[in-house]
């Protein structure tokens, strides 16, 4: 199959996603996930439509954004380094893993140097799993209070990696879990937050994640095949 028919296949499961959920489409933005993948690679994809493109290092980020047009909205999904923020703030369309309040402050920092404000998602290890980056569930609630006093970041919403499973639906809890959270945190009414944003499944779950109120999925393997990381 080419990049494009993977990639309308990918929003074709998505849609019926949307259907069985009694969402609209319009609310689920498919992140194509390019990392490691070579720009023409990402052209194709463009050119199938995708606008979205994730990456997980700052390096490669800096590389490619350059290189491709300039109406793609680059989204930082992968963990982020405090002295690396310089590299990407008023680059990146959304950083979705932010994980700590110095970070947040870090990137305060960087976008009035930039002159710009930046927004971000936090990052939520719901699974608790050791291997992972992100707040913890109980420490969400304080910390997006201490990060919503930098005036130049913005939370969107929460974002979470669930573990990689045989059978998808055993990741459900943890997309109602992270979705439960947000409302949570929307209830609180707390200046410049909002939870519009959840982002949530990767190819292998990504229509569960959708079923559950994911509005954006970050998908990789599924359009662009297998990495090769030697
Ligand atoms: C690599 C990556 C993805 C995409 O994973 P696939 O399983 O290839 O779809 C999604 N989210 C994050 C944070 C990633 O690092």
């Amino acid at each position: 199959m080419s990049l494009k028919e993977n990639y309308e296949n990918i929003k074709k499961r998505i849609q019926a996603a949307c259907d069985r959920s009694g969402r609209d489409t319009k609310d689920v933005t498919l992140i194509s996930v390019s990392k490691t993948k070579p720009l023409d690679m990402l052209r194709e994809v463009y050119e199938a439509g995708s606008l979205d493109f994730g990456e997980n290092k700052v390096q490669e980020l800096s590389d490619k954004i350059p290189a491709m047009p300039g109406d793609i909205r680059w989204h930082m999904i992968g963990h982020l380094q405090r002295n690396k923020v310089k590299y990407i703030a008023g680059k990146v369309f959304l950083i979705h893993s932010v994980d700590s309040v110095r970070l947040a402050e870090e990137i305060q920092k960087q976008s009035v140097k930039a002159g710009t404000d930046t927004d971000i998602l936090i990052e939520v290890n719901v699974a608790q799993e050791d291997s992972k980056f992100g707040f913890h569930n109980e420490d969400v609630i304080p910390m997006v209070r201490e990060i919503s006093e930098f005036p130049n970041v913005h939370i969107r919403g929460l974002m979470t990696i669930a573990p990689f499973v045989d059978d998808p639906e055993e990741n459900r809890p943890i997309f109602k879990a992270l979705n439960s959270l947000s409302q949570a945190i929307q209830d609180e009414n707390i200046k410049n937050v909002t939870m519009k944003d959840l982002s949530m499944g990767m190819t292998n779950d990504f229509e569960v994640a959708v079923e559950e109120g994911a509005t954006y999925v970050r998908v990789g393997t599924a359009i662009f095949g297998e990495r090769n990381y030697t």
